[in-house]
């Protein structure tokens, strides 16, 4: 690459770095054949190699968007396990069951191993000439692209490819994401994503934020959870105390659980801030005004928890500063959901725990490659464009929406209105199924890339308020198909349809990046005189580079002008209970549900396997006539499933809740027809300010459909026996795998 065939602002934007100063280290001395290796043959081993010792290379977790550091553990050349990498502020060395099952991912046999257009196998020159036909004479406005969350040097190729189509049309979705969390806290702290300290705080109260199973950054708050709970540290043993309608992961670790009327959690928030009043925190006026008709006694009635309860939890709050309390999934997902979490904020901000266990955090230097968080009021445009016939070709990257969208959207009947639609998967998902062009992926572990993390932990003893940083991810075995290939190979295949010139020296995603990270050293860590081979190889051995992040602050103001409540909304008499759509540690949003040993790991609290089931408090479950194993019924205005009831004191007696992930109708023969998609009968009811799906707003009825079965679990009065264990025995059987048909 010739720095000098177009200007430096343009060539700093190709390569990631735009929009910011950046000190270009060893310009005009790195070329493209430094970003090329040596191949050699495995009968001359690399020196390192020793058969049976295996080697360890690291990478970067692709199971979410967490972003854990992770070491591949790789023998006589393939991936076997992969371990957290020690290093990582992230994840200090540990990893999530969902991550372990990334290997599952990449082994996986129902990958998609060739382009298919119209479900036929085709060649990549094929498949690239139909975008490139379907894009002649389209203009930019009529192409859009969906993604979910997006960070990294594939991040810039993915912007420069929508510059040079002259697009803006990129439409970011996340299925589950803390979207109203986000504006809430920018509102409230001053940025979207602070660090929150568990490991400082004295006492917890988590509003529904289940953050040691799948909330933000689970591992690296399992981490501090561990320092929180140690009765050695200075501040001693934490109390955790969690406030949710369903009890989560982290609900069943709390020293005790609340179980709140669905979306009270706002004015639960508002009792609390009046007995701290009445217990001598000192509250601002305009504060103490806002928050004086909630009594305790009132919320309570409101709220469903005693209004004794509610003076303990001040009580505890006062007496153990500093303490932390979280808004979460629970506490957003209704019509008031922003103003539950700005209520929630607004006790941190009495407690004076800003700035001392919610603490700001930095920004990455480079806009390019700071990570693009996803929502769904992003899929709501999508939806009502491709409604309108406004767009003629449409991509679809990292997101399925088509499973996670509810019925009453019409989302696929929108989608095949596109003349063409473009869908880039590792599986045949439903979304890749509606599509016209499926473009086969490498998995996590054969592809280059970089990632950046929403969620930006800093190392002990770091500055922490600058301290970004910036994960590789590297293949850690050869591919194990020839015609599966890198999503930043196939944005720059696309960009050199566009801009020939400006990419043609990059012969793939590898060169680009190494040419990337080598003109960027000082920024980097390194030094102008630093080898490039050194420290390119220094680099990917970490896997970690600290960047100089851009410190942020958080305010510590809030006023009552932030304390707008709107009532909880109800339930109807035809539909007389809350539906809670459950996000579990291992199958999030359902993305990786064709992993077998995520379908086959109990849930953490039920103990179910391979199927989706129906949460019921007992008293309920009583009311109706439903024993455990029944079949149910669950319908809501927008459409209906059924599974099998599940008897729990863990859930509010006015709520029912329904895992989600389960439900597929595609993706692969351990997702297909595993259970019932809850995200079918969500009714299309969106919180106030955001524009959000509000997750929790879907009231439904429960009836009996007279069939029964014996659900698959572990706990059970046979103290965890296989009991149930042929159900399993028949599903994998009905699933035989033809061996003969593997590569
Ligand atoms: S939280 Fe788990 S799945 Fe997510 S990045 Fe970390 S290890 Fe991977």
């Amino acid at each position: 690459m010739k720095e000098n065939d177009f200007n430096r602002r343009d060539f700093l934007k190709v390569l990631g770095w735009g929009g910011t100063a950046v000190a270009l280290s060893g310009c005009g001395n790195t070329s493209i054949q430094d970003g090329q290796e040596i191949v050699t043959s495995y009968v001359t081993l690399p020196s390192y190699v020793i058969p049976s010792i295996a080697n360890y290379f690291n990478s970067t977790c692709a199971q979410c968007d967490a972003g854990c550091n992770i070491m591949g553990r790789v023998r006589e050349g393939r991936v076997l396990k992969a371990e957290g990498n020690p290093n990582s502020p992230i994840n200090r060395g540990k990893m999530c069951g969902l991550g372990q099952s990334g290997v599952q991912a990449h082994y996986n046999p129902d990958r998609i191993r060739q382009p298919l257009l119209k479900g036929q196998a085709v060649t990549w020159e094929a498949a690239l000439g139909a975008i490139n036909d379907k894009l002649n004479g389209v203009k930019g406005e009529q192409v859009a692209f969906l993604t979910g969350g997006m960070s990294g040097h594939v991040q810039a190729l993915f912007g420069n490819y929508m510059d040079a189509l002259g697009s803006k049309n990129h439409f970011s979705y996340e299925a589950i994401s803390p979207a109203v969390l986000r504006v809430a806290n920018k509102k409230a702290y001053g940025m979207a994503m602070p660090r929150y300290r568990i490991d400082k705080a004295r006492v917890v109260v988590s509003f529904g934020a289940d953050f040691l199973g799948a909330w933000v950054s689970p591992v690296n708050f399992a981490q501090q959870y561990a320092q929180f709970r140690k009765g050695t540290r200075p501040e001693g043993r934490g109390v955790l105390v969690q406030v949710e309608p369903k009890m989560t992961l982290t609900g069943a670790n709390a020293d005790s659980w609340i179980g709140i009327r669905p979306g009270t959690e706002g004015m639960l928030a508002l009792g609390v801030i009046n007995a701290l009043g009445s217990a001598g925190i000192k509250l601002p006026a305009d504060i103490a005004a806002a928050v004086k008709d909630y009594t305790p006694e009132r919320v309570g009635v409101n709220t469903g928890v005693p209004f004794e309860r509610i003076n303990k939890l001040a009580t505890l709050l006062k007496e153990r500063s500093p303490s932390l309390v979280l808004a979460g999934d629970a506490a957003e997902g209704y019509v008031n959901g922003s103003q539950n979490a700005l209520a929630i904020a607004m006790l941190n901000h009495v407690l004076g725990n800003v700035g001392k266990t919610v603490e700001a955090a930095a920004s990455v230097p480079f806009p390019q490659i700071a990570p693009t968080v996803g929502s769904r009021s992003s899929l709501n445009k999508l939806n009502d464009g491709l409604a309108a016939g406004k767009y003629k070709v449409v991509f679809s990257y990292g997101a399925n929406p088509v499973f996670s969208a509810p019925a009453a959207m019409k989302f696929k009947d929108n989608f095949v209105k596109a003349d063409f639609k473009v869908a880039f998967a590792q599986y045949l998902d439903e979304t890749a199924q509606a599509a016209d062009l499926v473009l086969p992926l490498d998995s996590a572990m054969e592809d280059w890339g970089t990632v950046v993390p929403e969620y930006m932990a800093a190392p002990e003893g770091s500055d922490a308020d600058t301290y970004a940083q910036m994960s590789f991810r590297q293949p850690l075995m050869q591919k194990l198909y020839p015609d599966t290939r890198g999503v930043g190979d196939i944005l720059l295949a696309l960009l050199k349809q566009r801009k020939a010139d400006e990419y043609k020296d990059f012969e793939d995603f590898y060169s680009y990046l190494h040419n990337a990270v080598l003109k960027n050293k000082v920024a980097l860590g390194g030094k102008t005189t630093d080898d490039d081979d050194i420290f390119w190889d220094e680099t990917l051995s970490k896997g970690i580079v600290p960047l100089k992040g851009v410190a942020g602050s958080v305010s510590a103001k809030m006023s009552a002008a932030d304390l707008k409540l709107s009532p909880a909304t109800g339930t109807d008499t035809n539909y007389p209970l809350r539906l809670i759509p459950a996000v579990s540690a291992s199958m999030r949003d359902g993305r990786n549900a064709n992993e077998p040993w995520l379908q086959e790991s109990p849930d953490p609290l039920t103990t179910v396997v391979w199927d989706s089931w129906v949460e019921i408090h007992p008293k309920t479950a009583a009311k109706l006539g439903i024993a455990e194993g029944d079949i149910v019924e669950v319908a809501s205005k927008s459409g209906s499933i059924k599974s099998q009831a599940y008897l729990f004191p863990g859930i509010h007696p006015d709520a029912v809740s329904v895992p989600v992930g389960y439900g597929h109708e595609g993706m692969g023969r351990y997702a297909k027809g595993v259970g019932a998609n809850v995200f079918s009968i969500l009714d299309p009811v969106f919180e106030q300010e955001t524009g959000e799906l509000a997750l929790n707003e879907t009231n439904v009825k429960i009836s009996k459909t007279g069939q029964r079965v014996i659900i698959v679990k572990e706990e059970g009065p046979l103290g965890g026996s296989q009991d149930g264990r042929p159900k399993i025995a028949v599903q994998v059987q009905a699933d035989k795998v033809d061996l003969s048909k593997e590569v």
